[in-house]
């Protein structure tokens, strides 16, 4: 069903008026996680000043350790809506358990699914029965083929209204802290004809290299690029060594917004 041999023209989907898919830019920016009302206000502020739509944020947070920082749960969905409600903003939060969708459709516009759960059939199923659009992370071991199924899976369920989003695969290279597979974005374009985003800061794990891999992004075709911001990161639950604080953050909008506007130019 993904397939562009099944579907020709492009999949567009409208996320509180932002048509994601249209051949214009839509980035997604917020924090690695929620963590105070306050936090997410201070960012949400920042990215509804610089004209962005999307807010993201992570409530249910899937951490490698589980001494981390688990997230706050239901709670930060709900900071996440408050928030959103008062800058008329689109939110968009990981949901890792299926029993969690139903209740996650009173809080977010975009359900995202992570790397580590691209082949939670279960879950992919359930949020393939919902009607609200899922941003899908690909897998950190997934080769394209299994990714471009894992949307199959969403689809298959009858929920068309996917995000593809690469996120950098683990190789043997240490500079960064995925490898980010720029090349799988035109792939992912000829293959399927749905919308396909780079993030940015999961893949590279590194601040310093935030702006160079969004241009590349964009230059390969992206749709947008997704990017974490916290008021302070080096307090941060999460990510504390790639998120942008606020300053950072408006100067890697401006650079990119200068180097590809937004809205494409007739
Ligand atoms: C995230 O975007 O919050 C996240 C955990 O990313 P990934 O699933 O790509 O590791
Ligand atoms: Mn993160």
């Amino acid at each position: 069903l993904v397939s562009r041999k099944k579907k020709p023209e492009d999949t567009i989907i409208d996320i509180k008026g932002e048509k994601v898919g249209d051949g214009n830019l839509h980035h997604i920016m917020g924090p690695c996680s929620v963590e105070s009302y306050e936090q997410v206000s201070e960012v949400a502020k920042s990215v509804k000043q610089k004209g962005l739509k999307m807010l993201r944020g992570g409530a249910f947070k899937p951490r490698t350790s589980p001494y981390d920082f688990q997230g706050l749960g239901v709670e930060g969905l709900q900071i996440l809506k408050r928030v959103a409600d008062e800058q008329n903003l689109a939110v968009i939060s990981e949901i890792v358990n299926p029993e969690h969708v139903e209740k996650a459709l009173d809080y977010v516009d975009v359900i995202q699914v992570g790397a580590r759960n691209m082949q939670n059939f279960e879950l992919l199923k359930a949020v393939g029965e919902t009607n609200k659009p899922v941003l899908l992370k690909r897998g950190m071991s997934a080769t394209i083929s299994e990714f471009v199924n894992a949307a199959e899976y969403i689809n298959s369920r009858g929920n068309g209204d996917i995000i593809l989003c690469e996120r950098g695969i683990r190789t043997y290279e240490k500079a960064t802290r995925n490898t980010l597979d720029i090349s799988s974005v035109p792939i992912l374009k000829q293959e399927t004809h749905l919308p396909v985003m780079v993030d940015v800061t999961h893949s590279t794990g590194r601040r310093d290299i935030l702006l160079p891999a969004a241009k590349a992004a964009i230059a390969i075709g992206a749709d947008g690029v997704m990017a974490e911001v916290h008021p302070d990161p080096a307090v941060a639950l999460s990510d504390s060594a790639q998120q942008m604080d606020i300053p950072t953050f408006e100067n890697f909008m401006n650079e990119l917004d200068e180097y590809a506007p937004r809205v494409a130019v007739q």
